[in-house]
C-alpha cells in the first residue's frame, strides 16, 4: 500500500524511544528518525482504551510514523509497525540495555540533529539484539563504543594516547577517560583517574572499532573482561557526555 503524502505531512522511519502522558487525551511520543534524527509528535486519543494507533508506537518498536506539521509541536496522524523486536520488549535484560541507550540518546541529542550512520547503527543494533542466540553483553559494549565513534570520540587504542608511542604486549597498560585511550607504562604518572586495562580489552576495542557489529558479536571473550570495559564505558559517558 502507497500512502500519498498531504502538504504539511512528513513520514518516518523511526524507532520510538519512549512517550509521556502530554495530557487527559494526548500522549507525547519522541523517536530517532532516519529522516530527522530526535523528532518529538504528539498522538490524540491514544489513551482511550484499544487505541489502535498506541500499538504501532509502543516503545522499542521500528514504525512508518507520519507526522502532520503546521504550528508548533507534529501530530502523529498514523503508524505502521515495521519490526516489533518483541524479543527485546519480553527479555529484561535485552529491554534495559536497549532502555539505557534510549536515556543516551534523550539526553544527548537535540530534535532534527539527523545523522544515518547512527541510526543505521541503532536499527542494525535492535535487530541483532532481538535475535534468540544475540549475546547481549558484547553485542551492547560493541554498540556503546561504536556509538562513541560516530559521534567524534573514538578512543585511542592503537597507541598511546600520551605519548604516541607503541603499546607494547609485555608491559601495563592503563585508560585515562579524560584522554579519551589507553596510555602506556612511562606515561602513567601524567594523567590522573587511571583504570588499568588487559591486553584483551584493548584487543576488544579494536574489533569493536573496525568491525561491523555482526563480526564483534562472533568474538570469544570471556564476561569477566567484557564487564571490565563496561566499567570504564559508564566512567567515558559521565566524562564525555551528559
Ligand atoms: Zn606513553
Amino acid at each position: 500500500m502507497v500512502k500519498v503524502l498531504l502538504p504539511g505531512m512528513q513520514k518516518y522511519t523511526a524507532i520510538i524511544l519512549a512517550s509521556r502522558k502530554a495530557n487527559e487525551v494526548n500522549r507525547l511520543y519522541i523517536m530517532y528518525t532516519l529522516e530527522q534524527g530526535l523528532v518529538k509528535a504528539v498522538a490524540k486519543g491514544v489513551r482511550k482504551p484499544n487505541a489502535k494507533l498506541a500499538g504501532h508506537l509502543e516503545p522499542v518498536t521500528l514504525s512508518e510514523v507520519y507526522v502532520a506539521r503546521s504550528k508548533g509541536m507534529g501530530q502523529i496522524t498514523s503508524a505502521i509497525t515495521l519490526e516489533t523486536l518483541e524479543n527485546i520488549k519480553k527479555d529484561f535484560g535485552k529491554l534495559s540495555e536497549a532502555l539505557k541507550i534510549f536515556r543516551f540518546f534523550l539526553k544527548n541529542f537535540s530534535e532534527g540533529e539527523k545523522d544515518e550512520r547512527i541510526f543505521k547503527l541503532l536499527c542494525g543494533f535492535l535487530e541483532f539484539l532481538a535475535g534468540k542466540e544475540a549475546k547481549v553483553e558484547i553485542l551492547t559494549e560493541a554498540f556503546w563504543w561504536k556509538l562513541f565513534d560516530v559521534l567524534g570520540n573514538r578512543p585511542e587504542v592503537v597507541k598511546c594516547a600520551g605519548c604516541s608511542g607503541k603499546l607494547r604486549a609485555d608491559s601495563k597498560k592503563y585508560f585515562s577517560i579524560s584522554k579519551g585511550g589507553a596510555v602506556c607504562l612511562d606515561c602513567r604518572q601524567n594523567f590522573e583517574g587511571l583504570t588499568a586495562i588487559s591486553d584483551n580489552q584493548i584487543k576488544l576495542l579494536r574489533v569493536f572499532l573496525g568491525n561491523s557489529l555482526e563480526k564483534t558479536a562472533k568474538v570469544k571473550i570471556s564476561e569477566k573482561e567484557v564487564e571490565k570495559l563496561a566499567k570504564i564505558r559508564g566512567n567515558y559517558i559521565k566524562y564525555h557526555f551528559s
